[in-house]
């Protein structure tokens, strides 16, 4: 199966907000099954949102598997957090924001309940806390246009564009 190019920062297209699914045909379970070959694929990588992915006009799909055993597939489209409660301030990386030791601490909703459509077309409401609540967090920020590095202070992002732009000279 052909993978997915994953952007990266600062790609511009990284600020592009994801689109609704109407109808969830075959187009859209093709594109499903490339994001989790493409997860799955990648190293260290928990989940991926459709517009950090080189699609023309990104879906709002997020596929996410944090177990170990890469067996828990977790899809949601047009996912919505209806509720949240308490407060984390949690360590958090991105596959678009390398190298990979590039870490921020970022503040986030400690658990969350999320409604969403799973790839059958079926209504399920989640309730998720710690890394997986950070997770959907992270994704569903993703899907709005929006980098976990846009919760961090101008110089600290700044700081880390400089990083970033320093190592993509050096290769
Ligand atoms: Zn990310």
């Amino acid at each position: 199966m052909a993978l997915l190019k994953i952007l990266q920062y600062p790609d511009p297209r990284l600020q592009r907000i994801a689109k609704p699914v109407a109808k969830i045909d075959e187009h859209v379970q093709k594109v499903i099954d490339r994001m989790f070959a493409t997860k799955y694929h990648t190293e260290n990588c928990a989940a991926l949102a459709a517009t950090q992915l080189d699609l023309p006009y990104p879906p709002h799909i997020t596929v996410i598997d944090l177990s170990p055993t890469n067996d828990q597939p977790l899809c949601l489209i047009n996912a919505e957090i209806i509720a949240r409660k308490g407060e984390q301030f949690e360590l958090e990386g991105c596959m678009s924001v390398m190298p990979s030791h590039i870490h921020e601490r970022v503040k986030r909703a400690a658990e969350i309940t999320v409604q969403a459509l799973d790839r059958h077309g079926k209504t399920i409401t989640l309730s998720a806390e710690g890394y997986m609540a950070k997770c959907i967090q992270h994704e569903l920020d993703h899907l709005a246009g929006k980098l976990y590095i846009d919760h961090l202070s101008a110089l600290k992002r700044e700081r880390i564009r400089n990083k970033i732009s320093k190592i993509n000279k050096k290769t």
